[in-house]
C-alpha cells in the first residue's frame, strides 16, 4: 500500500515500523514542581549536547522546551488540576491536560511557529508526566522508521544515533519541529501523510515502511518490485550528493558559467559557521527574531550590534542582509502590548509595527548601522511585509532618523546601508517597477508570497500540499518581480524555502533571479543542480513552468527535463 505526504526530509529508507510507546522504568515522583525541574534540567542537557555536535537549530528547540518545562503558568495549572490527588498515574494525567489545554490555546492561533510551539508544549507535558507515573519511553531495540500521528521532538532527538532510519507522520508541516530535526539528523522524513494511523494501526507488529523523503511517498510492506524501485531510488539520491558535495568550493553558477550567489538563511549568529562550511557566498537572510522572543523587554542596542556585528565579522566581505523584525500580531511579544487581531496574517506585522513602534524599529536600525562601523561589507538592511510605495517611505524615513539620531551622538556607524525589501506580498510584486526605483535590492519571500496569491494560509495543515511556490501563479508573480527589478538595475533575490528546492532554483535562475538563499542544508544540491544547466535550458524551463495550468504540471518538468535533482 502507497501513501501521499509531503516531502520533509530527502533520502529514502526502508525498515521495520516503530511506534513510540512507555514502559514503567522507575521510581515515580508525584510532586509536579521537582518533577518539572528534572524535565527542565534533562532539556537541557540534551540542548547542550546538540549544541556541542553543532546542531544550534535543534538545541535552540530544546532551550525553549527547557523554558517552558518550569513556566510556573504550566506548573500552577497543573497543581491546581492535581490538587488533593495522590496517585502518580492521576497527577501525571493532570499535568497533561494542564500542557494539552495550553496546547490547544496556541494552536488555534493560525502561525506556524506558534503551531510548532503547541507541539512542544505538549511534549514537555508528556516529559513532566512521565518523570512523575515514573514511565519513560521504550526506544526501538534495531533500527526503526517512527512511525506517529505527530512525533514529539525530544522523543525523535533521544533515539540514539543509527536506531532511527526514517519519520512518517501524519500530521505536521514541513516546518514542525519534527521536520526540522529529521533534516538535521540528515535523515528522511514524510509529513502530513492522510491515512497512516489508519492504515498502521491495524497491521501486525512485523510491518515493513519503505520511505522516499523526497517524492513524499511512504509504502507499507513493500513488495519486491517496490523494494527495488525504492533502492534504486536510494542508490541515486546517494551518488547525487557525493558529486554534489564534491562542487563546494566552486561559486554557483550555471554550467556555462552564469554566475548566481548561493547564500544561507541564519537565524543566530552560531549558525554563521554551519553557513561558512557548507560553502555560502554571504547570507542572504539573518532572521532577527531570536533577540526579541522568550524574554521580558527588548533587547537592548548594545546587545544587538554586537549580533550583527559577529556576523558581518564572521562573512568578511561577503554580503549580509539582516532582516528587520518580522513579528506581531501572529507572533505576539509581550512588553510591545499587541491586541489581538481576527487575521493576523493580514495585520500588524513586520514593517508595519513601525506604526505604533516606532521606537523599536529605530533602534533595530541603529544597532546595524553600528554593527556596519568598522564592517568589511556595507550591512544590508531589509524591510519584511512591504506592500505599499509608502511602506518605502516610511523605511527611508526610518533610516535617515537613525542615522541622523547617531551622528548627532557622535556615534561611529557605517558610511552607508544598502536598503532593501522582502517582495512577499502579491501588490509589491505587481508594484515592482515602482518599489525598485526606491530601493537598493529585492529579496522575494516565496513562503509568505504562496500563503497571500494563493489566499492558503501557510500554516494550515490541510493546505500544506496545495500551497505549492512552484505554482504558476506564484511564479508570474516573481516575473513580474524581476521585471521591475531588472528595469531599475537592481539585483533581485529569492530566500523563502523555493531557492533551496533544486527544481525551484533552476526554475527561479531561468526567471532571472541573481541570488538564491536557503538553509545552509539546501546549498549542496542546488548548486549541483544549477551547474547541470546552462541558461538557456532554465531560461527553456521557466517559460515551460510559467505556461504551465498547475503546480503538479510545474513539478512534472522535473522528471521531463531530467534534472539531477
Ligand atoms: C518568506 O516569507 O518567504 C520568508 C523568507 O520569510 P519568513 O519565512 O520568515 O516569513
Ligand atoms: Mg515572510
Amino acid at each position: 500500500m502507497r501513501l501521499t505526504g509531503v516531502p520533509a526530509s530527502p533520502g529514502v529508507a526502508v525498515g521495520p515500523a516503530w511506534r513510540h510507546a512507555e514502559g514503567q522504568s522507575g521510581t515515580p515522583l508525584p510532586d509536579i514542581r521537582a518533577a518539572a525541574t528534572r524535565a527542565a534540567a534533562d532539556l537541557t542537557e540534551l540542548a547542550e549536547r546538540l549544541r556541542r555536535a553543532g546542531r544550534t537549530e535543534e538545541a535552540a528547540i530544546f532551550e525553549a522546551q527547557a523554558m517552558m518545562a518550569e513556566d510556573p503558568t504550566l506548573v500552577e495549572g497543573a497543581e491546581r488540576r492535581a490538587n488533593g490527588l495522590t496517585d502518580p498515574d492521576a497527577i501525571a494525567a493532570a499535568v497533561e491536560a494542564e500542557a494539552r489545554a495550553a496546547a490547544s490555546t496556541l494552536a488555534a492561533i493560525p502561525d506556524e511557529l506558534l503551531a510548532a510551539r503547541a507541539a512542544d508544549v505538549r511534549d514537555v507535558g508528556g516529559r513532566i508526566a512521565r518523570i512523575i507515573a515514573g514511565r519513560s519511553i521504550r526506544l526501538p531495540d534495531r533500527p526503526s522508521i517512527a512511525v506517529a500521528d505527530d512525533l514529539p521532538p525530544s522523543v525523535a532527538a533521544e533515539i540514539p544515533d543509527g536506531l532511527l532510519l526514517g519519520v512518517a507522520i501524519e500530521r505536521g508541516s514541513a516546518v514542525s519541529h519534527a521536520a526540522i530535526l529529521a533534516r538535521g539528523l540528515g535523515i528522511p522524513a514524510v509529513v502530513a501523510v492522510s491515512g497512516l494511523g489508519a492504515a498502521t494501526r491495524t497491521a501486525d507488529a512485523n510491518l515493513t515502511i519503505g520511505l522516499d523523503g523526497a517524492a513524499g511517498t511512504v509504502v507499507l510492506d513493500p513488495d519486491a518490485d517496490e523494494l527495488a524501485m525504492l533502492r534504486a531510488a536510494g542508490e541515486r539520491r546517494a551518488a547525487a550528493v557525493e558529486a554534489a558535495r564534491a562542487l563546494r568550493d566552486q561559486p554557483g553558477a550555471t554550467a556555462d558559467g552564469h554566475r548566481v550567489a548561493l547564500l544561507a538563511n541564519i537565524g543566530r549568529p552560531e549558525d554563521a559557521a554551519r553557513a561558512i562550511e557548507a560553502g555560502a557566498e554571504g547570507v542572504g537572510l539573518f532572521r532577527t527574531e531570536f533577540l526579541y522572543v522568550g524574554r521580558s523587554d527588548a533587547p537592548s542596542e548594545d546587545e544587538q550590534t554586537r549580533a550583527y556585528r559577529a556576523v558581518l565579522d564572521d562573512f568578511g566581505e561577503h554580503p549580509v542582509v539582516i532582516r528587520l523584525i518580522d513579528i506581531g500580531g501572529d507572533k505576539p511579544l509581550p512588553y510591545l502590548h499587541l491586541e489581538a487581531e481576527a487575521n493576523p496574517f493580514l495585520g500588524m506585522r513586520g514593517l508595519r509595527l513601525a506604526q505604533d513602534n516606532r521606537a523599536l524599529q529605530l533602534e533595530q536600525i541603529r544597532a546595524i548601522a553600528r554593527a556596519g562601523a568598522g564592517a568589511r561589507s556595507v550591512p544590508r538592511l531589509m524591510a519584511p511585509m512591504v506592500a505599499l510605495v509608502e511602506d518605502v517611505e516610511l523605511l527611508r524615513g526610518l533610516v535617515a532618523e537613525a542615522e541622523a539620531d547617531l551622528d548627532a551622538r557622535g556615534v561611529a556607524r557605517s558610511a552607508r546601508l544598502e536598503v532593501g525589501i522582502m517582495v512577499e506580498v502579491p501588490s509589491a510584486a505587481l508594484m515592482a517597477a515602482e518599489l525598485a526605483r526606491r530601493v537598493d535590492f529585492f529579496s522575494i519571500g516565496s513562503n509568505d508570497l504562496t500563503q497571500y496569491v494563493l489566499a492558503m494560509d501557510r500554516t494550515h495543515p490541510g493546505f500544506a500540499a496545495a500551497a505549492d511556490a512552484l505554482h504558476p501563479s506564484v511564479l508570474r508573480a516573481i516575473r513580474e518581480t524581476v521585471r521591475g527589478a531588472t528595469a531599475a538595475g537592481i539585483e533581485v533575490a529569492v530566500c523563502g524555502e523555493l531557492a533551496g528546492d533544486p527544481l525551484g532554483a533552476q526554475i527561479l535562475v531561468g526567471l532571472g533571479v541573481n541570488e538564491l538563499s536557503m538553509d545552509a542544508g539546501r546549498l549542496d544540491e542546488v548548486r549541483a543542480a544549477l551547474a547541470a544547466r546552462t541558461r538557456g535550458e532554465l531560461v527553456a524551463l521557466a517559460d515551460a513552468a510559467l505556461a504551465a495550468d498547475t503546480a503538479a504540471a510545474v513539478r512534472a518538468l522535473r522528471a521531463r527535463d531530467g534534472a539531477p535533482v
